[in-house]
């Protein structure tokens, strides 16, 4: 593909703006249109679960980039523009308020969607997921009624985003249940040592925490409005709010209905090329083809932003594998966790620190090879580790 004149960008997102940002960083000179479906320009997601919701930052704070300064850089902002087809044929994204735009090159920046439980009650007022700041200023309300009211919450999902919320609302002295279906907290991603060490740091902090729950069904009172969970062996846990945590499926509709590969998220290369030599595809909405031969789907804001830079330089017709090792952080109470690497297939654990002392880390192996580092408020040790992950070719 000869260089493009007109680069459009689906997700005003993490990886949607930095797709446009490198590209403009790399000299590309034609014309870029960056379509968001929210009403707002690109915003950090992580602090929604923590500073945010905490009530230690402003929602200003939140934005990424000013319109001016996206203006000056030449990149077309639209928002509350959701698009909903691709005619790959003659090169147009189709939007939902009847307008069309036609494209040289398209980067699909579309994240993700939080999946919901299909049981009873699922609908009722105030069972809420978290992605978006809407979803966000809705629990915000919410979790300011439970506090004004005494009543309890309830998170189903011991992953991350669920035991931020909890967190949060520990902070604000909201009585909290955390269900997680699993023998375990974060047991994807983090070595057993630390789940143990982060359930208790949550019991610690006063969550009610089950492992192995089994939920039948949300309650509704005859308002329309969630007041409990009712679980499968008969206990009622009276809820306020219910936050559903259990993952995200990538928005991949688009690029499926266009007939791209995808497979639990649009399947990628390294260099975030798609099937279609003029798509390329970037952030949560992925599945990224690995050397061997495996598909990875990661949710972070490393991904994002790499594979941006990916697809950027794709989109100008270069070659930028993303090879750097994964990482992901996640804050929660006055505790940093940073995870480089990825820790499936580890077969031995060493921990190098004190986990009495608060500041330690967690190292996977899998025989003599560093998969993985999980560092609890260890900074220093962190850094070190990825890049020793980095060197090795993770
Ligand atoms: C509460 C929360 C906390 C998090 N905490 C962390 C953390 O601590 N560390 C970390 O690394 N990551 C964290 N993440 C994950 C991180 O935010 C995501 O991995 C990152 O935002 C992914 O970027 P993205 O651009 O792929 O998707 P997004 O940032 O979700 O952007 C996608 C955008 O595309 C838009 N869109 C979708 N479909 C269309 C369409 N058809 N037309 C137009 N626009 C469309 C969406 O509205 C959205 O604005 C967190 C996420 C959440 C929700």
């Amino acid at each position: 593909m000869t260089s493009p004149d007109k680069v459009v960008i689906v997700g005003a997102g993490q990886a949607g703006l930095q797709t446009a940002e490198a590209l403009r960083g790399m000299g590309y000179a034609g014309a870029i249109t960056l379509l968001g479906a929210e009403r707002c320009g690109p915003y950090h997601r992580p602090p929604l679960s923590k500073s945010w919701l905490a009530g230690e930052i402003a929602a200003e704070q939140l934005a990424m980039r000013s319109p001016d300064a996206l203006e000056r850089k030449g990149i077309a902002l639209r928002t509350d523009a959701q698009a909903i087809g691709i005619d790959i044929g003659k090169r147009l994204v189709r939007l939902a308020d009847g307008g069309a735009l036609s494209y040289d090159a398209l980067v699909l920046a579309t994240g993700a969607s939080p999946r919901m439980l299909d049981i009873p009650g699922r609908d009722a007022t105030g069972v809420l997921a978290l992605r978006s700041m809407e979803d966000a200023q809705a629990i915000a309300q919410r979790m300011a009624l439970c506090a004004e009211s005494n009543r309890p919450m309830v998170v189903v999902g011991g992953g991350f985003i669920g035991l931020e919320v909890a967190a949060t609302a520990r902070k604000k002295r909201i009585a909290v249940t955390v269900l997680e279906a699993a023998p375990r907290l974060l047991g994807r991603v983090l070595a057993p040592t630390l789940s143990e060490w982060y359930a208790q740091l949550h019991r610690w902090h006063g969550v009610n925490l089950v492992l192995n729950a089994r939920i039948a069904a949300f309650e509704t009172g005859a308002d329309g409005q969630v007041c409990g969970v009712q679980m499968n062996d008969g206990t009622l846990l009276p809820a306020g709010l219910v936050i559903v945590g259990v993952g995200v499926q990538a928005n991949d509709g688009l690029a499926r209905a266009a007939g791209l590969a995808c497979d639990r998220g649009i399947v990628v290369d390294a260099c975030a090329r798609t099937s279609n030599p003029y798509i390329f595809a970037a952030g949560d909405c992925t599945a990224r083809s690995t050397s061997e031969g495996t598909l990875l789907r990661l949710e972070s804001v490393q991904n994002a932003v790499e594979q941006g830079k990916s697809a950027a330089a794709a989109v100008m017709g270069q070659e930028r594998p993303f090879a750097a090792a994964p990482w992901f952080w996640s804050d929660q109470y006055d505790i940093k966790l940073q995870i480089a690497g990825l820790s499936t297939g580890a077969d031995r654990w060493e921990t190098r620190g004190e986990p009495d002392s608060g500041s330690f880390s967690v190292y996977h192996y899998c025989g003599d090879r560093l998969l993985a580092v999980d560092s609890i408020n260890d900074a220093r040790e962190h850094l070190q580790a990825r890049k020793r992950l980095d060197g090795e070719g993770t």
